[in-house]
């Protein structure tokens, strides 16, 4: 599943930097994860580095964007794939 940050965002700054997807932007009002980038840190991580970092706990998986680790994995590797085109 790709993360969703919710309106609890304080934006504190610092997922941005950590995601290794360059997923996690500045959106209208708050940061936003964009779906098609966020691989849950699957490729690069144990655990998704923005929620360990998040001090307010406030990205949960996206309901609307659930992908099992294989779909996930598969995302990974596109991504590696464009990054070194
Ligand atoms: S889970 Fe990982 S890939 Fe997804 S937004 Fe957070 S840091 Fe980026
Ligand atoms: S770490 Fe959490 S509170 Fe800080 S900008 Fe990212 S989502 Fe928002």
């Amino acid at each position: 599943m790709a993360l969703m940050i919710t309106a609890e965002c304080i934006n504190c700054d610092v997922c941005e930097p950590e995601c290794p997807n360059g997923a996690i932007s500045m959106g209208e009002e708050i940061y936003e994860i964009e779906p098609s980038k966020c691989t849950e840190c699957v490729g690069h991580f144990d655990e998704p580095q923005c929620v360990q970092i998040c001090p307010v706990a406030c990205i949960p998986v996206d309901p609307n964007h659930t992908e099992s680790r294989e779909t996930l994995w598969q995302k990974f590797q596109r991504l590696q794939a464009a990054a070194s085109a």
